[in-house]
């Protein structure tokens, strides 16, 4: 097969870039090694309002869940309540949607097939169908990677690069769906001890609730991850938020070591395999459309005047998530003044308050 663009990986950061290609008439392939986009989730499904100058939700309002006006965090000291207005999305209508919008413009969507090499000199992807487990090989002009937060791509021996290894430190999250025993219209945020270097969250859907916590697995952590998730629930349950039945669960990694390299001549990266996560809210869906969709103006751009203009993207890249970016890493640095299940509720409150990007003092130099 030969095409143009290639993308790897139907998520909001390739399905977004898919559709500003095919909407330019520019002929693409999104690959997809699951049966269909956004099944299952594996996310807690918050992204602020501002989605919709990407993405116009009001022609899809079963891509939403819920409205939430307000973002609480809860420290154990204290409640604090920020203006957050956002959605909760349904993400796996949300993801389908922006795959058929790519589709129904033209771009081509395979499901089911898993990218496995690049071979770089050749401008050539290896592909394996995972049903027949037939092996697809695909040329492209500009290979688009946005297989998300850990990269199992295999490239090409003569060039394999450590640039291509973007993330390297990740918050490991997980969550169960269960019932609210009252409905919420806030995102809700825990700190606590027990979950060091993260936090917990409950994202409403109605009766339903998104509960999880993420923590970072690093040195300075030994905390079992199921173990903090069992204290958080039997927290939640305590306070009389949720029930106890549990409709389903996921897990997932956030990348947090904050943009890396994004090109590298005729690829580039977008979305959480750019390293777009920010690195203490762990937040990704909008960046991951904002960048598909940059990339795919860039890679437009390039088609048309038959120069690469990929180092632009990443100068733009750059120019909007860098500063951001940089300053959320720097911000985790407070996260490790004192070991974490030793931190008393005062000094916990005091990290998050420099930590939280709601709050005034994480703006502070
Ligand atoms: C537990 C958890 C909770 C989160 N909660 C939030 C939240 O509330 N709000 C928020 O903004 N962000 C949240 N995030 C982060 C958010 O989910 C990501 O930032 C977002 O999904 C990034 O989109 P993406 O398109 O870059 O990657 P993804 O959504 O991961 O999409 C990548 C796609 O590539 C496919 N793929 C991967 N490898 C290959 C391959 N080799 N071949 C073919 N296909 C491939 C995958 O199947 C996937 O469909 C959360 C993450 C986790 C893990």
């Amino acid at each position: 097969m030969k095409t143009d663009v290639l993308i790897v990986g139907a998520g909001p950061a390739g399905s977004a870039c898919a559709y500003e290609l095919s909407k330019r008439g520019v002929g693409n392939i999104l690959i997809e090694r699951k049966a269909k986009p956004g099944t299952p989730v594996q996310c807690a499904e918050f992204i602020p309002v501002n989605i919709n100058q990407y993405i116009d939700l009001t022609d899809k309002p079963e891509a939403v869940c819920q409205n939430v006006e307000y973002m609480e965090v809860d420290t154990e000291k204290e409640n604090y309540k920020f203006d957050g207005r956002g959605y909760i999305l349904n993400r796996e209508i949300f993801d389908y949607y922006i795959a058929m919008l790519a589709a129904g413009k033209g771009t081509e969507l395979i499901t089911n097939t898993f990218a496995q090499t690049v071979i770089e000199n050749e401008n050539k992807l290896i592909a394996r169908d995972k049903i027949s487990n037939n092996i697809i090989e695909i040329n492209y002009k500009y290979l688009v990677i946005a297989a998300g937060a850990k990269n199992f791509i295999d490239f090409s021996a003569q060039k394999r690069n450590a640039r291509y290894i973007c993330n390297e430190v990740y918050i490991h999250g997980i969550q169960i769906k269960t019932k609210l025993l009252k409905r919420l219209n806030s995102a809700m945020i825990y700190f606590r001890n027990y979950i060091p270097y993260g936090y917990g969250w409950v994202f409403p859907k109605l009766d339903f609730a998104n509960v999880g916590i993420g923590i970072e697995q690093n040195s300075h952590n030994d905390i079992n991850l199921r173990q903090s998730f069992a204290l958080f629930l039997s927290e939640m349950k305590q306070k009389g938020i949720i029930g106890g039945e549990v409709i389903s669960k996921t897990s997932g990694l956030i990348p947090i070591s904050a943009l890396n390299e994004t090109v590298c001549g005729n690829i580039a990266y977008c979305g959480d395999a750019a390293g777009l996560t920010h690195p203490i809210t762990g937040a990704g869906n909008l960046s991951a459309v904002i960048s598909g969709t940059l990339l795919g103006e860039f890679i437009y751009e390039s088609l048309k005047t038959g120069s690469n203009l990929l180092a632009d993207y990443k100068e733009e890249l750059f120019s909007i998530f860098h500063k951001p970016l940089l300053k959320a890493k720097t911000k985790r640095n407070n996260f490790y003044i004192k070991k974490y299940e030793q931190l008393s509720p005062e000094e916990l409150d005091n990290i998050v308050r420099q930590s939280w990007p709601s709050f005034a003092g994480y703006h502070a130099i």
